[in-house]
């Protein structure tokens, strides 16, 4: 097949890709670690409660936290071992929050073997009910870094028929591969992923989407879907490099040419978006019956002394992974969990990595110089190419000039809330001024007035 990509969105950028440094890096066991810290928010939805008391012993796959609300996911014990405590810890998102502190058992393998499928499977062995409730038991959520979790987005909703599902494999943010290494040596399982979902969520057709800078991974997804797709309607899908192909209203648009209304959500026009290591994980959990306690995080950046592509438990520290991987050199400047565009900094080490936390990226000197954020700020020259860049179609600047004076208001009526933090405004500005920054600090602000307002 041709794997150069024809389909695309308007807007967006083309950032260096830097993938080079671990694209070729196979996809290896992570530290044999001592502790874990799993958190008890890792998912958008209710938070969940412990399950289990301190000093209390768990078992590899155990769940150890749940919620009663339909919008959340359990966690599990990535371990074996002892509750050492249920303590704050570094959350990336909302500063500090709760997490259960698991010791790990001593002289007790912490490195789980991959899952890999074996036989030929049947679809038709499970049912539309049983692939939820095993999606909604492992705990699933998005693994691309949304954190939706799964069972809601697959189930069948009466309201919302849902037609088609798209599978994501475009990882547009630069540094990152773990998910196209997993499109390289997971291939059997997200096809097995890909035919459960579009039978749970009763989609008549479904789509892996790739960019075309990773031709490897079309040619092998191809080729497993033409083998094993068994009758089921999967197309693979390249499609143009560009950044942020990966958002899920830019994929719509650029797969089926549709548009999600502002503030709607995919299944408001029959679409389901997975990423690819979400769908293995489906696979995992229906086929293996194994819980999500382990993924795979790219851990990368010219500051890194080993990068490469590590399978860990969820709860493993930033810090044990630097370690793992050598330190950093004297350059480094910055962590960031996730990619450089839409990645979140972190100040302390010891912050655990999370069922979305697909890399850790360590930046040095130079690249943070080199980026916008660090130069000085001038005033606005109304070039306008924030607005050319932004894939949402909005007004940055304007957005940006409300939120600096305080008018949340006005902002608001430039749909604010409509912005996907994608960091192409930012990254294109020549005057260097932080508009996705004003943008999130905006939303925070309304957010906070709104909790107000319903107290
Ligand atoms: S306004 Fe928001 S969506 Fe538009 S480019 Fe800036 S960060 Fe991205
Ligand atoms: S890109 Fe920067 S300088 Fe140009 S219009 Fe937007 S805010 Fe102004």
């Amino acid at each position: 097949m041709c794997a150069r990509g024809r389909y695309s969105f308007p807007g967006g950028v083309h950032p260096p890709e830097k993938k080079d440094l671990t694209s070729d890096r196979r996809i290896q066991p992570g530290p044999t670690i001592t502790e874990v810290a799993v958190m008890l928010s890792q998912h958008l939805g209710a938070v969940c409660k412990p399950l289990v008391r301190k000093a209390q012993a768990v078992q590899v796959g155990q769940k150890i936290g749940e919620s009663d609300a339909y919008v959340s996911a359990p966690i599990h014990s990535p371990i074996n071992g002892k509750v050492k405590d249920i303590a704050l810890r570094s959350h990336p998102v909302v500063g500090r929050s709760p997490a259960i502190i698991i010791e790990a058992l001593p002289y007790h393998p912490t490195r789980r073997s991959y899952f890999t499928i074996e036989e030929d499977f049947n679809t038709d062995r499970y049912s539309v009910e049983r692939i939820c409730e095993a999606v909604r038991e492992a705990g699933i959520v998005g693994m691309g870094g949304a954190g939706f979790p799964t069972r809601v987005k697959i189930e069948p909703n009466p309201r919302l028929p849902k037609h088609t599902l798209i599978i994501n494999g475009c990882e547009c943010e630069p540094y990152i591969t773990c998910d196209y290494r997993i499109m390289l040596e997971w291939t059997r399982q997200i096809v097995a992923g890909v035919r459960l979902a579009r039978k749970a969520s009763g989609c008549a057709r479904a789509f892996i989407a790739i960019e075309d800078n990773k031709p490897e991974a079309i040619e092998l997804m191809d080729a497993a879907v033409k083998k094993y797709a068994y009758g089921d309607n999967i197309q693979v899908i390249p499609l143009k490099t560009k950044y942020p192909q990966g958002g899920e209203r830019q994929l719509i648009k650029a797969v089926l040419n549709r548009n999600v209304p502002t503030g709607g959500i995919p299944p408001m026009i029959g679409v389901v978006v997975l990423n690819v290591a979400t769908t293995a994980a489906i696979a995992e959990a229906v086929i293996g019956h194994l819980p999500l306690t382990h993924r795979v995080v790219t851990v990368s950046g010219e500051a890194i002394a080993r990068p490469g592509n590590y399978y860990v438990p969820i709860g493993t520290s930033v810090e044990d992974l630097l370690e793992f991987c050598e330190g950093v050199t004297e350059r480094c400047a910055k962590v960031v969990l996730g990619g450089p565009m839409m990645g979140i900094a972190i100040s302390d080490l010891k912050t655990p990595t999370m069922k979305t936390t697909n890399a850790v990226t360590f930046l040095t000197k130079e690249q943070i110089g080199r980026a916008k954020f660090a130069r000085r700020q001038t005033a606005c020259i109304r070039c306008g190419r924030c607005l050319q860049a932004c894939p949402e179609n909005l007004n940055p600047t304007k957005i940006a000039h409300a939120v600096k004076h305080n008018l949340l208001d006005v902002a608001e009526r430039y749909y604010m809330s409509a912005c996907i933090e994608c960091g192409c405004c930012s990254y294109v500005c020549p005057a260097n001024i932080e508009l996705t920054g004003y943008i999130k600090t905006g939303k925070i602000y309304v957010a906070r007035q709104r909790k107000r307002m319903a107290q």
